[in-house]
């Protein structure tokens, strides 16, 4: 590529330097760093000759295939713009995400091409739509996906095909990918990222690392060893593109993919891949922790297992640390800040069991008064704002709620959080999860870690429920681990023994499941709420 200065192109073209390494491991595909850079750039090529151009955008929903990396490097190689939705999405939501993007060409999984067929009247702007791993022939308007231009034995054995440069001029403040939120609080929205803002989690992601060798005196590597990395979480979510894929294309890492999350098959995939980190959102570390025959496998390959996403309970950091002997590491940020803005590991973590870690070294935090009038000191609670490269620009096609979110530079973040005098985060809440009884404030975070404590308790939310006087009481859902046993009123009384009063949930209800959560590992209170009678809310 040339003329691509700070730009995804130029990362992408970076990583052919690790020439044979191997880069993805799918099932049986395994595909070097040199066959992926050569794909790229073949199939950039034939976006140009589709004619997608800079600032087009190219959506496509698929599993973590080998396809998703291959189209959203070539797409942004080109100065197009990457939207990758959401493949949990059902064919509505979909079609919104098609249409609110503008997208001009459309790449589906065999999976998402039958849920979708039936919409596609529904997407006027779309001028193609692919196919990958189709099930069925394929009929009009969707067509085969041939990303290959050159002989197609595979991506490994591919030959040099000698393609002329791309003549594309790329700034780093250029719109890069269009990313949706997870829709936890509401309808999801499309943050607008640049180059810059996703280049700059190849720094970020590594900072908890080097904080912790800097602490115990050790010098960090210039750049971060290759390790091999388990990847489980979608690529439709930011983090796993931009802090997890990206940050190991700069060490030269090796990425094994899941087609689908389950617990037994990872274990399998650590012991047989000798993997070295994964994680993604704590609720895949739970099962991990909780798997019935773990002691069958040998994960003694396993140095670290960082996450975030989602609010995780202290007793989640230490477990980790005492029966994987591997280093836990969290990590804070949105969709807005296209990844990670905080960042911790090892006895940095263990030593704040509570807190998400200090900003990343370009970051800056801080905590502001409901109103956003006024910064709060130092140990005061109340809305979060972050600022740094990684803020993006603002939400595709809304620019109320752009406005709204966006001030100055800083993205108001819609969490609770305090910090502390050393500048670490802790996060208490979501704003529209904090629960209000009586004019006194609950953190649902709060009351969880502490139901999460209780020696039988494997998974637990706490949610509003409505109260005629009072507005709003708390409640509990908790699902024990497999042969234990307790009571409401047990768990009442463990709450009341560690918290006040009136946070002990007034009732808890048990399910015989782990909680219901999004893609991206959220627990969907609204669902919850309802199991209370209290509607969606
Ligand atoms: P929507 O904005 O559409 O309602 P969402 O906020 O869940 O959905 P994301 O951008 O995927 O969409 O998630 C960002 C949110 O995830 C943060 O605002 C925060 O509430 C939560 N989060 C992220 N990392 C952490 C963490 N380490 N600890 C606690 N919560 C976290
Ligand atoms: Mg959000």
């Amino acid at each position: 590529w040339k003329q691509a200065p700070a730009s995804l192109a130029l990362l992408t073209a970076f990583s052919r330097s690790h020439g044979s390494r191997e880069f993805l491991i799918y099932e049986d595909e395994r595909i070097t760093y040199d066959a992926h850079f050569r794909a790229v750039a073949q199939l950039a090529h034939k976006l140009i000759e589709m004619g997608v151009g800079k600032g087009d955008r190219v959506a496509f929903a698929m599993r973590n295939l080998p396809e998703w990396t291959l189209i959203f490097f070539a797409t942004t190689a080109i100065g197009a713009i990457a939207v990758p939705l959401n493949a949990w999405w059902t064919g509505g939501e979909m079609t919104y995400g098609v249409n609110d993007s503008g997208a001009k060409l459309l790449i589906l999984d065999g999976e998402r091409h039958e849920r979708l067929k039936d919409c596609y009247a529904d997407m006027p702007g779309l001028e193609r739509i692919l196919v990958t791993r189709a099930k069925a022939p394929l009929a009009a308007p969707a067509e085969p996906f041939e990303p290959l231009v050159g002989p197609t034995a595979g991506w490994a054995t591919l030959d040099e095909v000698g393609l002329p440069p791309i003549a594309m001029t790329i700034q780093p403040d250029d719109e890069v990918a269009i990313f949706y939120t997870s829709g936890t609080t509401g309808a999801p929205k499309g943050a607008l990222g640049t180059h810059r803002n996703m280049l700059s989690n190849i720094f970020s992601t590594g900072y908890g690392a080097a904080r912790m060798l800097l602490r115990r005196g050790e010098v960090p590597p210039a750049v971060p060893e290759p390790k091999v990395n388990l990847i489980v979480i979608p690529f439709f979510h930011v983090t796993a593109c931009s802090a997890f894929l990206m940050g190991n294309m700069v060490a030269g890492g090796t990425i094994v993919l899941m087609r689908k999350w389950d617990a037994t098959e990872a274990l399998k995939l650590i012991e047989r891949e000798r993997i070295n980190a994964t994680g993604g959102v704590p609720t895949i570390a739970w099962q991990l922790i909780e798997h019935p025959d773990r002691a069958n496998y040998d994960l003694s390959s396993l140095e670290s297992i960082a996450y975030g996403g989602a609010p995780s309970a202290p007793e989640l950091v230490r477990r980790i640390h005492a029966e994987f002997g591997a280093l836990p590491g969290n990590g804070w940020g949105m969709t807005e800040t296209m990844a990670t803005v905080t960042s911790h590991q090892g006895e940095d973590y263990l030593n704040r069991p509570d807190s998400c870690g200090p900003p990343v070294p370009v970051a800056e935090l801080k905590v502001m008064d409901p109103e956003g009038k006024r910064e709060l000191p130092v140990g005061e609670t109340g809305e979060l704002w972050a600022k740094g490269p990684m803020v993006v620009k603002g939400y595709w096609n809304k620019p109320e709620a752009t406005a709204e979110t966006f001030i100055d530079g800083w993205v108001r973040t819609g969490d609770l959080a305090r910090l502390d005098e050393e500048g670490f985060c802790y996060i208490v809440d979501r704003a529209k999860d904090i629960i209000i009884r009586g004019g006194e404030n609950i953190y649902s975070i709060e009351v969880e870690n502490v139901l999460y404590a209780h020696p039988a308790v494997t998974d637990a939310a706490l949610v509003g429920v409505p109260h005629k006087t009072l507005g709003e009481e708390p409640a509990a859902v908790v699902h024990l681990c497999p042969g234990c046993a307790a009571s409401e009123a047990e768990l009442q009384a463990w709450v009341a023994k560690h918290l006040a009063a009136f946070k002990v949930p007034v009732a808890v209800k048990f399910v015989d499941h782990v909680l219901p959560r999004n893609a991206n590992g959220k627990i969907l209170k609204k669902e919850l709420r309802a199991m209370f009678g209290a509607g969606a809310g």
